[in-house]
Protein backbone atom coordinates (compact mmCIF):
# COMPACT_ATOMS: atom_id res chain seq x y z
CA UNK A 1 0.00 0.00 0.00
CA UNK A 2 1.42 3.54 -0.73
CA UNK A 3 1.86 5.62 2.00
CA UNK A 4 -0.55 8.30 2.10
CA UNK A 5 0.96 12.39 2.18
CA UNK A 6 -1.42 15.33 2.49
CA UNK A 7 0.00 18.94 1.61
CA UNK A 8 -1.57 22.04 3.15
CA UNK A 9 -0.91 24.66 1.33
CA UNK A 10 0.28 24.53 -2.49
CA UNK A 11 2.64 27.21 -1.73
CA UNK A 12 6.14 26.39 -3.57
CA UNK A 13 7.54 25.07 -0.39
CA UNK A 14 4.13 22.72 -0.79
CA UNK A 15 4.25 21.77 -4.26
CA UNK A 16 8.17 21.28 -4.13
CA UNK A 17 7.57 18.63 -1.41
CA UNK A 18 4.62 16.88 -3.28
CA UNK A 19 6.64 16.62 -6.36
CA UNK A 20 10.05 14.61 -4.15
CA UNK A 21 7.32 12.42 -2.46
CA UNK A 22 5.38 11.60 -5.36
CA UNK A 23 8.42 10.84 -7.29
CA UNK A 24 9.44 8.74 -4.55
CA UNK A 25 6.04 6.27 -4.85
CA UNK A 26 3.83 8.41 -2.31
CA UNK A 27 -0.13 8.79 -2.95
CA UNK A 28 -0.20 12.64 -2.46
CA UNK A 29 -3.09 15.38 -1.73
CA UNK A 30 -2.13 19.01 -2.41
CA UNK A 31 -5.06 21.43 -0.56
CA UNK A 32 -5.08 25.21 -1.02
CA UNK A 33 -7.20 27.23 0.08
CA UNK A 34 -6.98 30.01 -2.38
CA UNK A 35 -8.55 29.88 -5.77
CA UNK A 36 -4.92 29.63 -7.32
CA UNK A 37 -2.29 27.64 -6.62
CA UNK A 38 1.39 29.23 -5.68
CA UNK A 39 0.99 30.53 -2.61
CA UNK A 40 3.13 33.99 -2.58
CA UNK A 41 4.87 33.07 -5.90
CA UNK A 42 1.99 33.69 -7.86
CA UNK A 43 0.64 35.41 -11.02
CA UNK A 44 -1.71 38.03 -12.27
CA UNK A 45 -2.98 38.42 -15.90
CA UNK A 46 -5.17 41.35 -17.12
CA UNK A 47 -5.34 42.72 -20.40
CA UNK A 48 -2.53 40.79 -22.28
CA UNK A 49 -0.45 42.20 -19.15
CA UNK A 50 1.52 39.72 -16.69
CA UNK A 51 2.57 40.02 -13.56
CA UNK A 52 4.77 38.07 -10.89
CA UNK A 53 2.65 38.85 -7.89
CA UNK A 54 5.31 38.07 -5.28
CA UNK A 55 8.82 37.18 -6.37
CA UNK A 56 10.32 38.47 -9.17
CA UNK A 57 14.14 37.67 -9.05
CA UNK A 58 15.62 34.14 -8.63
CA UNK A 59 18.73 33.74 -6.82
CA UNK A 60 20.52 29.67 -6.92
CA UNK A 61 18.76 28.47 -9.70
CA UNK A 62 20.93 25.09 -9.65
CA UNK A 63 18.51 24.64 -6.37
CA UNK A 64 15.46 24.29 -8.98
CA UNK A 65 17.20 22.46 -11.49
CA UNK A 66 18.89 19.68 -8.93
CA UNK A 67 14.94 19.23 -7.90
CA UNK A 68 13.41 18.97 -10.88
CA UNK A 69 16.36 16.52 -12.27
CA UNK A 70 16.11 14.39 -9.19
CA UNK A 71 12.50 14.58 -9.55
CA UNK A 72 12.73 13.27 -13.19
CA UNK A 73 10.61 16.11 -14.32
CA UNK A 74 11.66 17.45 -17.94
CA UNK A 75 12.75 20.56 -18.12
CA UNK A 76 13.02 21.63 -21.99
CA UNK A 77 10.42 24.77 -21.85
CA UNK A 78 11.63 26.19 -18.68
CA UNK A 79 14.69 28.92 -19.25
CA UNK A 80 16.20 30.66 -16.51
CA UNK A 81 18.20 33.91 -17.95
CA UNK A 82 21.09 35.71 -16.10
CA UNK A 83 20.35 39.18 -16.00
CA UNK A 84 23.75 41.29 -16.87
CA UNK A 85 23.56 43.79 -15.29
CA UNK A 86 20.98 42.80 -13.03
CA UNK A 87 20.07 46.20 -11.06
CA UNK A 88 20.47 49.81 -11.41
CA UNK A 89 20.78 51.96 -8.37
CA UNK A 90 19.65 55.44 -8.10
CA UNK A 91 20.73 57.71 -5.43
CA UNK A 92 18.77 60.94 -4.36
CA UNK A 93 21.74 62.79 -5.29
CA UNK A 94 21.57 62.28 -8.71
CA UNK A 95 24.55 59.33 -8.66
CA UNK A 96 23.39 55.95 -10.79
CA UNK A 97 25.14 52.85 -10.07
CA UNK A 98 24.49 50.41 -12.77
CA UNK A 99 26.37 47.38 -10.34
CA UNK A 100 28.68 45.51 -12.01
CA UNK A 101 28.47 41.85 -12.09
CA UNK A 102 31.97 40.93 -13.95
CA UNK A 103 35.65 41.05 -12.00
CA UNK A 104 37.19 43.92 -14.01
CA UNK A 105 33.59 46.03 -14.04
CA UNK A 106 33.85 45.35 -9.97
CA UNK A 107 37.34 46.30 -10.05
CA UNK A 108 37.16 49.65 -12.05
CA UNK A 109 34.35 50.63 -9.50
CA UNK A 110 35.60 49.90 -6.65
CA UNK A 111 39.32 51.99 -8.02
CA UNK A 112 36.23 54.91 -8.78
CA UNK A 113 35.10 54.44 -5.38
CA UNK A 114 36.32 53.30 -2.60
CA UNK A 115 39.89 54.93 -1.98
CA UNK A 116 42.10 51.86 -0.83
CA UNK A 117 40.81 49.87 -4.60
CA UNK A 118 38.60 48.11 -2.85
CA UNK A 119 40.04 46.44 -0.17
CA UNK A 120 37.70 45.86 2.47
CA UNK A 121 34.93 44.89 0.15
CA UNK A 122 37.40 41.81 -1.40
CA UNK A 123 37.62 41.14 2.59
CA UNK A 124 33.83 40.91 3.34
CA UNK A 125 33.28 38.96 0.04
CA UNK A 126 35.96 36.39 1.00
CA UNK A 127 34.25 36.13 4.93
CA UNK A 128 31.21 35.64 2.74
CA UNK A 129 32.22 33.16 0.55
CA UNK A 130 33.58 30.93 3.75
CA UNK A 131 30.35 31.25 5.59
CA UNK A 132 28.35 30.12 2.12
CA UNK A 133 30.46 27.22 1.84
CA UNK A 134 29.95 26.41 5.43
CA UNK A 135 25.83 26.91 5.31
CA UNK A 136 26.02 24.68 1.99
CA UNK A 137 27.65 21.70 4.23
CA UNK A 138 25.63 22.72 7.36
CA UNK A 139 22.95 24.71 7.79
CA UNK A 140 21.64 23.92 4.30
CA UNK A 141 21.70 19.91 4.73
CA UNK A 142 20.06 19.52 8.15
CA UNK A 143 17.44 21.28 10.58
CA UNK A 144 19.55 22.25 13.84
CA UNK A 145 16.32 20.22 15.92
CA UNK A 146 17.33 17.10 14.04
CA UNK A 147 20.11 14.77 14.94
CA UNK A 148 23.02 15.09 12.50
CA UNK A 149 23.87 12.07 9.94
CA UNK A 150 27.21 10.66 10.44
CA UNK A 151 28.27 12.60 7.18
CA UNK A 152 26.12 15.46 8.36
CA UNK A 153 28.27 15.01 11.54
CA UNK A 154 31.94 14.89 9.82
CA UNK A 155 30.99 18.02 7.34
CA UNK A 156 30.35 20.32 10.32
CA UNK A 157 33.79 19.06 11.88
CA UNK A 158 35.41 19.47 8.75
CA UNK A 159 33.97 23.09 8.53
CA UNK A 160 35.34 24.00 12.00
CA UNK A 161 38.42 24.56 11.03
CA UNK A 162 37.11 27.84 9.35
CA UNK A 163 36.05 29.73 12.82
CA UNK A 164 36.72 32.02 14.10
CA UNK A 165 35.38 33.87 10.77
CA UNK A 166 36.36 37.08 11.92
CA UNK A 167 34.24 39.53 9.96
CA UNK A 168 31.05 37.18 10.27
CA UNK A 169 30.44 38.18 13.70
CA UNK A 170 28.87 41.25 14.69
CA UNK A 171 26.01 43.85 13.27
CA UNK A 172 26.09 43.68 9.52
CA UNK A 173 25.77 47.64 8.79
CA UNK A 174 28.62 48.11 11.60
CA UNK A 175 30.32 45.19 9.38
CA UNK A 176 30.09 47.22 6.34
CA UNK A 177 30.66 50.57 7.46
CA UNK A 178 34.23 48.97 9.12
CA UNK A 179 35.24 47.68 5.64
CA UNK A 180 33.65 49.80 3.08
CA UNK A 181 33.84 53.56 2.62
CA UNK A 182 31.71 55.12 -0.53
CA UNK A 183 28.20 55.85 1.13
CA UNK A 184 26.89 54.83 -2.01
CA UNK A 185 28.54 50.93 -1.77
CA UNK A 186 27.36 51.22 2.06
CA UNK A 187 24.24 51.91 1.01
CA UNK A 188 23.58 49.10 -1.63
CA UNK A 189 25.00 46.75 0.52
CA UNK A 190 22.54 47.60 3.30
CA UNK A 191 19.73 47.13 1.19
CA UNK A 192 20.32 42.89 0.65
CA UNK A 193 19.22 42.31 4.76
CA UNK A 194 16.15 43.82 3.21
CA UNK A 195 15.93 40.59 0.77
CA UNK A 196 15.05 38.39 3.89
CA UNK A 197 12.11 41.21 5.48
CA UNK A 198 14.60 42.71 7.67
CA UNK A 199 17.00 45.85 8.69
CA UNK A 200 20.71 46.33 7.91
CA UNK A 201 20.75 47.91 11.43
CA UNK A 202 20.07 44.64 13.36
CA UNK A 203 21.24 41.98 11.62
CA UNK A 204 23.88 40.25 12.11
CA UNK A 205 26.48 40.13 9.94
CA UNK A 206 26.62 36.92 8.99
CA UNK A 207 23.82 38.17 6.25
CA UNK A 208 26.40 39.03 4.27
CA UNK A 209 26.13 35.63 2.43
CA UNK A 210 23.03 37.72 0.57
CA UNK A 211 25.41 40.00 -1.47
CA UNK A 212 27.61 37.16 -2.12
CA UNK A 213 25.23 34.96 -3.62
CA UNK A 214 24.52 37.59 -5.85
CA UNK A 215 27.97 38.35 -6.67
CA UNK A 216 29.21 34.81 -7.61
CA UNK A 217 25.74 32.85 -8.61
CA UNK A 218 23.80 35.99 -10.36
CA UNK A 219 20.21 36.94 -10.50
CA UNK A 220 17.92 35.38 -12.82
CA UNK A 221 14.59 35.93 -14.64
CA UNK A 222 12.42 32.71 -15.83
CA UNK A 223 11.33 33.64 -19.44
CA UNK A 224 7.79 33.77 -19.40
CA UNK A 225 7.59 35.21 -15.68
CA UNK A 226 9.15 33.44 -12.50
CA UNK A 227 5.47 31.74 -11.86
CA UNK A 228 6.46 29.25 -15.11
CA UNK A 229 8.14 27.79 -12.33
CA UNK A 230 4.93 26.96 -10.48
CA UNK A 231 3.17 25.70 -13.70
CA UNK A 232 6.11 23.35 -14.44
CA UNK A 233 5.50 21.86 -11.11
CA UNK A 234 2.09 21.76 -11.18
CA UNK A 235 2.15 20.40 -14.88
CA UNK A 236 4.25 17.29 -13.45
CA UNK A 237 2.03 16.71 -10.03
CA UNK A 238 -1.07 15.93 -12.74
CA UNK A 239 0.76 14.38 -15.20
CA UNK A 240 1.88 11.51 -11.79
CA UNK A 241 -2.14 11.64 -10.15
CA UNK A 242 -1.76 14.24 -7.49
CA UNK A 243 -4.78 15.48 -6.65
CA UNK A 244 -4.78 19.28 -5.79
CA UNK A 245 -7.42 21.00 -4.31
CA UNK A 246 -8.06 24.48 -4.38
CA UNK A 247 -10.88 26.71 -2.57
CA UNK A 248 -10.03 23.90 -0.07
CA UNK A 249 -9.48 25.56 3.35
CA UNK A 250 -8.01 23.28 6.02
CA UNK A 251 -9.64 24.10 9.68
CA UNK A 252 -8.23 21.36 12.01
CA UNK A 253 -5.44 19.07 11.86
CA UNK A 254 -6.61 15.31 13.19
CA UNK A 255 -4.59 13.43 15.28
CA UNK A 256 -5.16 10.77 17.88
CA UNK A 257 -2.82 9.51 20.61
CA UNK A 258 -0.38 11.87 19.54
CA UNK A 259 -0.06 10.47 15.95
CA UNK A 260 -1.45 12.79 13.01
CA UNK A 261 -4.59 10.95 11.11
CA UNK A 262 -5.90 13.28 8.50
CA UNK A 263 -7.15 16.82 7.99
CA UNK A 264 -10.92 18.16 8.33
CA UNK A 265 -11.75 21.26 5.70
CA UNK A 266 -14.17 24.21 6.27
CA UNK A 267 -16.33 22.41 4.13
CA UNK A 268 -16.77 19.92 6.83
CA UNK A 269 -14.83 17.08 5.11
CA UNK A 270 -12.39 15.00 6.53
CA UNK A 271 -9.32 13.42 4.40
CA UNK A 272 -7.34 10.58 5.92
CA UNK A 273 -3.60 10.56 5.64
CA UNK A 274 -0.21 8.70 7.15
CA UNK A 275 1.85 12.49 6.78
CA UNK A 276 0.22 15.92 7.05
CA UNK A 277 3.03 18.48 6.23
CA UNK A 278 1.68 22.00 6.60
CA UNK A 279 3.15 24.85 4.29
CA UNK A 280 1.37 27.74 5.77
CA UNK A 281 3.35 29.87 8.43
CA UNK A 282 3.88 27.20 10.78
CA UNK A 283 3.56 29.38 13.70
CA UNK A 284 0.31 29.48 13.73
CA UNK A 285 -0.68 25.89 13.32
CA UNK A 286 -1.58 25.22 17.07
CA UNK A 287 -4.41 27.03 15.66
CA UNK A 288 -5.36 24.16 13.51
CA UNK A 289 -4.19 21.46 16.23
CA UNK A 290 -6.56 23.32 19.07
CA UNK A 291 -3.79 24.04 20.99
CA UNK A 292 -2.77 27.66 23.10
CA UNK A 293 -0.47 29.84 20.90
CA UNK A 294 3.34 29.94 21.72
CA UNK A 295 4.28 32.50 24.63
CA UNK A 296 6.42 34.41 23.12
CA UNK A 297 7.11 35.44 19.51
CA UNK A 298 10.04 36.97 17.75
CA UNK A 299 9.57 40.02 15.39
CA UNK A 300 7.95 39.68 12.18
CA UNK A 301 9.86 40.11 9.08
CA UNK A 302 8.62 43.07 6.92
CA UNK A 303 5.76 43.04 4.20
CA UNK A 304 5.29 45.19 1.80
CA UNK A 305 3.42 47.70 -0.24
CA UNK A 306 2.95 46.60 -4.10
CA UNK A 307 1.48 48.45 -7.71
CA UNK A 308 1.20 46.03 -10.25
CA UNK A 309 0.98 48.39 -12.94
CA UNK A 310 0.28 47.55 -16.79
CA UNK A 311 1.14 50.89 -19.07
CA UNK A 312 -0.09 51.59 -22.49
CA UNK A 313 3.21 53.55 -22.95
CA UNK A 314 7.05 52.27 -22.75
CA UNK A 315 9.46 53.72 -20.57
CA UNK A 316 12.88 54.86 -21.52
CA UNK A 317 15.49 52.51 -22.07
CA UNK A 318 17.68 53.68 -19.75
CA UNK A 319 15.50 52.11 -17.31
CA UNK A 320 16.54 48.51 -16.29
CA UNK A 321 14.67 45.35 -15.64
CA UNK A 322 15.63 45.86 -11.76
CA UNK A 323 15.66 49.79 -10.19
CA UNK A 324 15.94 50.89 -6.81
CA UNK A 325 15.43 54.46 -6.03
CA UNK A 326 17.15 55.07 -2.78
CA UNK A 327 15.26 57.33 -0.14
CA UNK A 328 17.61 60.33 1.51
CA UNK A 329 17.51 58.74 4.93
CA UNK A 330 18.07 54.69 4.62
CA UNK A 331 18.49 54.59 8.71
CA UNK A 332 15.34 56.89 9.39
CA UNK A 333 13.17 54.41 7.05
CA UNK A 334 13.96 51.57 9.49
CA UNK A 335 13.34 53.84 12.51
CA UNK A 336 10.01 54.23 10.93
CA UNK A 337 9.54 50.51 10.20
CA UNK A 338 10.95 48.47 12.92
CA UNK A 339 10.31 51.01 16.11
CA UNK A 340 7.19 53.03 14.99
CA UNK A 341 5.79 50.49 12.58
CA UNK A 342 4.71 52.94 10.02
CA UNK A 343 5.07 53.42 6.49
CA UNK A 344 8.21 55.37 5.76
CA UNK A 345 7.49 58.64 5.17
CA UNK A 346 9.97 58.62 1.98
CA UNK A 347 10.14 54.94 0.89
CA UNK A 348 13.25 53.34 -0.85
CA UNK A 349 11.39 52.03 -4.04
CA UNK A 350 11.93 49.09 -5.59
CA UNK A 351 10.79 49.34 -9.73
CA UNK A 352 10.86 45.81 -11.94
CA UNK A 353 9.84 46.05 -15.26
CA UNK A 354 9.78 42.55 -16.59
CA UNK A 355 9.11 43.68 -19.84
CA UNK A 356 12.42 44.92 -20.95
CA UNK A 357 13.69 41.50 -20.56
CA UNK A 358 10.54 40.20 -22.09
CA UNK A 359 8.28 41.64 -23.87
CA UNK A 360 5.82 38.39 -24.00
CA UNK A 361 4.71 39.93 -20.64
CA UNK A 362 3.03 43.29 -21.99
CA UNK A 363 0.86 44.39 -25.00
CA UNK A 364 3.10 45.71 -27.79
CA UNK A 365 4.55 49.03 -27.08
CA UNK A 366 3.07 48.71 -23.11
CA UNK A 367 5.29 47.70 -20.26
CA UNK A 368 4.80 45.67 -16.90
CA UNK A 369 5.95 47.25 -14.09
CA UNK A 370 5.71 45.80 -10.47
CA UNK A 371 6.64 48.92 -7.94
CA UNK A 372 7.49 47.45 -4.27
CA UNK A 373 8.02 49.25 -0.68
CA UNK A 374 8.68 47.87 1.93
CA UNK A 375 6.26 48.01 4.96
CA UNK A 376 5.88 47.05 8.83
CA UNK A 377 3.60 43.72 9.05
CA UNK A 378 1.23 44.36 12.15
CA UNK A 379 -1.61 42.16 12.77
CA UNK A 380 -4.56 43.23 11.42
CA UNK A 381 -3.86 46.55 10.64
CA UNK A 382 -6.17 48.48 7.57
CA UNK A 383 -4.42 49.02 4.76
CA UNK A 384 -6.71 49.74 1.85
CA UNK A 385 -7.62 53.53 3.11
CA UNK A 386 -4.33 54.56 3.05
CA UNK A 387 -3.72 53.77 -0.71
CA UNK A 388 -3.64 56.99 -2.10
CA UNK A 389 -0.66 57.96 0.12
CA UNK A 390 1.13 55.03 -0.24
CA UNK A 391 0.78 55.85 -3.96
CA UNK A 392 1.62 59.63 -3.50
CA UNK A 393 4.83 58.59 -1.60
CA UNK A 394 5.92 55.99 -3.71
CA UNK A 395 5.59 58.10 -7.29
CA UNK A 396 7.16 60.96 -5.78
CA UNK A 397 10.78 58.96 -4.84
CA UNK A 398 10.76 57.38 -7.96
CA UNK A 399 9.73 60.95 -10.21
CA UNK A 400 12.86 62.17 -8.41
CA UNK A 401 15.31 59.03 -9.84
CA UNK A 402 13.87 60.05 -13.15
CA UNK A 403 11.44 57.77 -13.90
CA UNK A 404 8.00 59.36 -14.01
CA UNK A 405 4.83 57.20 -14.56
CA UNK A 406 1.88 59.14 -16.05
CA UNK A 407 -1.49 58.06 -14.96
CA UNK A 408 -3.26 58.18 -18.44
CA UNK A 409 -0.79 55.76 -19.62
CA UNK A 410 -2.10 53.25 -16.63
CA UNK A 411 -4.33 50.59 -18.41
CA UNK A 412 -4.10 48.59 -15.48
CA UNK A 413 -3.40 48.78 -11.82
CA UNK A 414 -3.48 46.54 -9.21
CA UNK A 415 -2.77 46.88 -5.85
CA UNK A 416 -1.22 44.73 -2.78
CA UNK A 417 -1.17 45.22 0.66
CA UNK A 418 -0.22 43.84 3.71
CA UNK A 419 -3.75 43.64 4.47
CA UNK A 420 -4.27 42.00 1.71
CA UNK A 421 -1.02 39.55 2.31
CA UNK A 422 -2.23 38.69 5.21
CA UNK A 423 -5.88 37.83 4.24
CA UNK A 424 -4.73 36.00 1.12
CA UNK A 425 -1.64 33.92 2.20
CA UNK A 426 -2.75 33.34 6.08
CA UNK A 427 1.09 35.03 6.62
CA UNK A 428 0.28 37.14 10.36
CA UNK A 429 0.54 40.82 9.37
CA UNK A 430 1.17 39.97 5.85
CA UNK A 431 5.29 40.02 6.63
CA UNK A 432 6.86 37.83 3.96
CA UNK A 433 9.36 36.22 5.13
CA UNK A 434 8.62 34.53 8.69
CA UNK A 435 10.11 36.08 11.27
CA UNK A 436 13.00 38.42 10.90
CA UNK A 437 16.32 37.76 10.89
CA UNK A 438 17.48 40.22 13.69
CA UNK A 439 19.14 38.21 15.99
CA UNK A 440 21.45 34.95 15.33
CA UNK A 441 18.72 32.94 17.19
CA UNK A 442 15.87 34.33 14.72
CA UNK A 443 18.41 33.82 11.53
CA UNK A 444 19.08 30.15 11.96
CA UNK A 445 16.90 29.02 14.39
CA UNK A 446 13.36 28.55 12.14
CA UNK A 447 10.41 26.38 13.66
CA UNK A 448 11.56 22.88 13.21
CA UNK A 449 10.82 20.84 10.32
CA UNK A 450 8.85 17.85 12.39
CA UNK A 451 6.37 18.07 15.13
CA UNK A 452 8.00 17.47 18.71
CA UNK A 453 4.13 16.49 19.91
CA UNK A 454 2.46 14.65 16.88
CA UNK A 455 3.81 11.79 15.07
CA UNK A 456 3.17 12.23 11.45
CA UNK A 457 3.33 16.27 11.04
CA UNK A 458 5.78 18.03 9.49
CA UNK A 459 6.58 21.77 8.59
CA UNK A 460 7.49 23.21 5.05
CA UNK A 461 8.36 26.43 3.39
CA UNK A 462 9.61 30.02 4.22
CA UNK A 463 8.62 30.01 7.55
CA UNK A 464 10.92 26.96 8.79
CA UNK A 465 14.19 25.90 7.67
CA UNK A 466 16.14 26.96 6.11
CA UNK A 467 14.54 30.27 5.53
CA UNK A 468 12.73 32.50 3.31
CA UNK A 469 13.09 33.04 -0.22
CA UNK A 470 12.19 30.91 -3.02
CA UNK A 471 15.49 28.69 -2.99
CA UNK A 472 15.53 28.42 0.60
CA UNK A 473 11.64 26.69 0.39
CA UNK A 474 12.54 24.38 -2.57
CA UNK A 475 15.52 23.44 -0.02
CA UNK A 476 13.53 22.81 2.81
CA UNK A 477 11.28 20.63 0.88
CA UNK A 478 13.79 18.45 0.53
CA UNK A 479 15.24 18.45 3.75
CA UNK A 480 11.52 17.67 4.90
CA UNK A 481 11.59 14.76 1.92
CA UNK A 482 14.37 13.22 3.75
CA UNK A 483 12.91 13.58 7.38
CA UNK A 484 9.83 11.82 6.62
CA UNK A 485 12.08 9.28 4.83
CA UNK A 486 14.35 9.00 7.79
CA UNK A 487 11.03 8.56 10.14
CA UNK A 488 8.01 7.34 8.13
CA UNK A 489 8.85 4.39 6.43
CA UNK A 490 8.95 1.80 8.92
CA UNK A 491 5.77 2.73 10.84
C1 LIG B 1 5.86 40.75 -2.80
C2 LIG B 1 6.82 39.60 -2.63
C3 LIG B 1 8.07 39.66 -3.21
C4 LIG B 1 8.97 38.59 -3.06
N1 LIG B 1 10.17 38.65 -3.71
C5 LIG B 1 10.98 37.56 -3.71
C6 LIG B 1 12.10 37.51 -4.57
O1 LIG B 1 12.36 38.43 -5.37
N2 LIG B 1 12.88 36.39 -4.53
C7 LIG B 1 12.60 35.34 -3.72
O2 LIG B 1 13.32 34.34 -3.73
N3 LIG B 1 11.53 35.36 -2.89
C8 LIG B 1 10.70 36.44 -2.88
N4 LIG B 1 9.56 36.44 -2.12
C9 LIG B 1 9.37 35.36 -1.13
C10 LIG B 1 8.84 34.09 -1.74
O3 LIG B 1 7.71 34.37 -2.53
C11 LIG B 1 8.44 33.15 -0.63
O4 LIG B 1 9.56 32.93 0.25
C12 LIG B 1 7.96 31.79 -1.12
O5 LIG B 1 7.19 31.87 -2.31
C13 LIG B 1 7.15 31.18 0.01
O6 LIG B 1 6.74 29.89 -0.30
P1 LIG B 1 6.13 28.97 0.83
O7 LIG B 1 6.14 27.58 0.33
O8 LIG B 1 6.77 29.22 2.14
O9 LIG B 1 4.62 29.30 1.01
P2 LIG B 1 3.54 30.41 0.68
O10 LIG B 1 3.82 31.03 -0.61
O11 LIG B 1 3.35 31.25 1.88
O12 LIG B 1 2.28 29.45 0.50
C14 LIG B 1 1.61 28.85 1.56
C15 LIG B 1 0.27 28.41 1.02
O13 LIG B 1 -0.45 27.73 2.05
C16 LIG B 1 -1.81 28.08 1.94
N5 LIG B 1 -2.45 27.83 3.22
C17 LIG B 1 -2.15 28.39 4.44
N6 LIG B 1 -2.97 27.92 5.38
C18 LIG B 1 -3.79 27.03 4.78
C19 LIG B 1 -4.87 26.22 5.24
N7 LIG B 1 -5.24 26.21 6.54
N8 LIG B 1 -5.52 25.43 4.34
C20 LIG B 1 -5.15 25.40 3.04
N9 LIG B 1 -4.15 26.18 2.54
C21 LIG B 1 -3.48 26.97 3.40
C22 LIG B 1 -1.77 29.57 1.57
O14 LIG B 1 -2.98 30.02 0.99
C23 LIG B 1 -0.61 29.59 0.58
O15 LIG B 1 -1.02 29.40 -0.75
C24 LIG B 1 8.62 37.47 -2.28
C25 LIG B 1 7.36 37.40 -1.70
C26 LIG B 1 6.45 38.44 -1.88
C27 LIG B 1 5.06 38.33 -1.29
Amino acid sequence: MKKRLIVVGAGLGGLSLALRAVSAGWQVTVLERSHQAGGKMNILAQDGYRFDTGPSLITLPHVFRQMFEECGVGTGSLRFRRLQPLTQYRFPDGERITYPDKLPAIASMLERLEPDGGRGYWRLMATAAKLFELSQRTFFQSSPFELPTSRQLQALVRSLRWFPLRNAWGNYSRTVERHIHSSYIRQIFNRYPTFVGSSPYRSPATLLVIPYLEFAHGGWYVDGGLYRIIETILGALRERGVMIATNADVVSIIERNRRVRGVCLASGDVVEADVVAFNGDATRAHTLLGMPPPPRLPERSMSGVVFLIGLRRQLPADVFHHTIAFSTDYRREFVELFDRMEFPSEPTVYLNVTSKTDSTTAPPSGETLFVMANAPAVEGRQWEHAIPMLWERMMRVLERSGIHIVESDIAVRSVWTPEHFERTYGMPGGSIYGFASHSYRTAFLRHPLRDRNVRGLYYVGGSTHPGGGTPMVVLSSKLVFDLIKRHEMDS
